[in-house]
């Protein structure tokens, strides 16, 4: 049974909205730039493979670089050209990355090959998630995790529930909202697709009541014979979160540890659910995608649809370039984004947003010692004891991060990190914390079966 109207979760912050910018800016096509440039990691998992060479001509749509494997995607080109380079280019999570270079086509109409468009009611389930991995569809909201492994639940985990995420809890990002606005059949569609494949008779889609407007615009146009449910969710921070989510709809809470499967739900991003029908519809893959180009430093806030690679620079020129006060460029929202100082880095599949702060917005970088005021003990939406895991991350004490202190349930929401008053950037570092954890994990893993190698070898001797 459905929660009652209203009815949120624990926790949780309440930072300023700060959407009227581009809540009601219609997408519009920004044209192709000059260059693009492709990373092979895009997605959570392996990164894919490259297909192409130094020189190779290639049109838009056209594959570049495969999946590595299940827990991966291909990448395609997001506008047709030459291929002038494949090397190392600044990715959006601060690092270099391997990255595919297209010299842009200046006269290419840009039309793809002509393709194959899937007719999904003939398709079986395999088909159906063959047909969204070959399309590179990843989750549209951040995460970018490729989309058909959601699909394929395990058969001892049955679904009941297909949850549609269109929260945009994130201040700032309309790019959800513009989308279920301006596209609600297509949502249906990719909604109806997907609850084909999963075998699930129901379908909530959960978006927060300071979008009235999507949601009349979904509740419009739902077709007859979908079970599916338009919920208002109450504004809070971090509404859009998978657990929140889940909890919120369905009062279901996903154990520590565990996945939304788990609980019999599915959850989609609303922007990946139009993708998919886009696949359908067209039998393009994804190469572009909906980006909010927003904040008080950019001249004109907008709503794009960005071919994937285009250039922060790039996408900055078209919005009217930055004001004079400008002081911070961000890739998401000011929540969970990461800051951006290199106008070469592109615009990746999970890139919902670029935001430019003012000095006035912008944390003052100057930290203090932690007070004890256990401001983020009651804003952790999962009940962290955040001021303990910050002292142990600065102690280098991942290990008991984890063991003790639940680190792996830590979504790295940043509601932490936004009530600190002594600015302590909790939530960065949680995630260094996560990855040090990873690297330190997978370095004993590989110990582990060296030695084990070395007492196998040693016992073949004494045979
Ligand atoms: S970043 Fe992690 S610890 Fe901080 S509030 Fe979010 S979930 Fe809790
Ligand atoms: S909010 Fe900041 S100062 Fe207060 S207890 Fe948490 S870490 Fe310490």
């Amino acid at each position: 049974m459905l929660n009652l109207f209203g009815h949120t979760f624990r926790h949780g912050v309440h930072p300023p909205e700060s959407k009227g910018l581009t809540e009601h800016v219609p997408i519009r096509r920004m044209p192709f730039p000059d260059r693009i440039a492709l990373p092979l990691r895009q997605h959570a998992g392996k990164p894919a493979k490259c297909l192409v060479h130094k020189g190779d001509r290639v049109q838009r749509g056209d594959k570049i670089a495969e999946a590595d494997g299940y827990v991966s995607v291909p990448i395609h080109a997001s506008a047709a050209g030459t291929v002038v380079d494949i090397g190392w280019w600044p990715h959006p999570d601060g690092s270099m990355t391997e990255t595919v270079v297209i010299d842009v086509e200046e006269y290419s109409p840009q039309i793809p090959r002509p393709r194959m468009v899937p007719n999904w009611s003939g398709l079986t389930p395999d088909q159906v998630r063959a047909a969204v991995q070959d399309g590179g569809v990843v989750g549209l909201g951040g995460a970018a995790f490729p989309t058909h492994v959601k699909l394929a639940p395990p058969k001892d985990l049955p679904i009941e529930w297909l949850l549609v995420n269109g929260a945009e809890c994130e201040p700032y990002l309309t790019t959800d909202h513009r989308t279920m606005v301006e596209y609600p059949d297509r949502v249906h569609f990719g909604l109806r697709i997907m609850m084909q494949c999963l075998g699930v008779k129901r379908a909530v889609i959960g978006v927060e009541l300071n979008k009235p407007d999507a949601i009349a615009a979904l509740e419009r146009t739902i077709p007859d014979d979908l079970d599916v449910t338009v919920q208002g969710l109450t504004v809070k921070y971090p509404q859009g979160a998978e657990k929140m989510l889940i909890e919120v709809v369905t009062g279901r809470e996903v154990p520590s540890g565990k996945l939304p499967m788990h609980v019999g739900t599915v959850v989609q991003n609303v922007g990946s659910i139009a993708t998919i029908a886009e696949i359908f519809e067209t039998g393009l893959p994804l190469i572009e995608r909906v980006v909010t180009v927003t904040g008080p430093g950019v001249r004109k806030p907008s709503n794009l649809i960005v071919p994937v690679g285009t250039m922060l620079g790039d996408v900055l020129d078209y919005c009217g370039g930055l004001t004079e006060d400008a002081a911070e460029i961000v890739f998401g929202g000011p929540m969970m984004g990461s800051s951006q100082p290199d106008m070469r880095t592109p615009i990746t599949k999970g890139t919902t947003g670029v935001v430019v702060l003012t000095a006035s917005e912008v944390k003052p970088k100057r930290t203090y010692p932690c007070i004890k005021c256990g401001h983020c003990l009651e804003a952790c939406p999962v009940f962290l004891n955040p001021s303990q895991l910050g002292l142990l991350a600065q102690a280098g004490r991942y290990d008991v991060m984890q063991e003790r202190y639940h680190l792996q349930d830590c979504m790295l929401c940043g509601s932490c990190s936004y009530v600190c008053p002594s600015n302590i950037p909790l939530s960065q570092m949680f995630a260094l914390s996560k990855t040090a954890l990873r690297k330190q994990q997978t370095a004993a893993a590989a110990k582990e079966k060296e030695t084990e190698k070395e007492k196998e070898q040693e016992g073949a001797k004494v045979a």
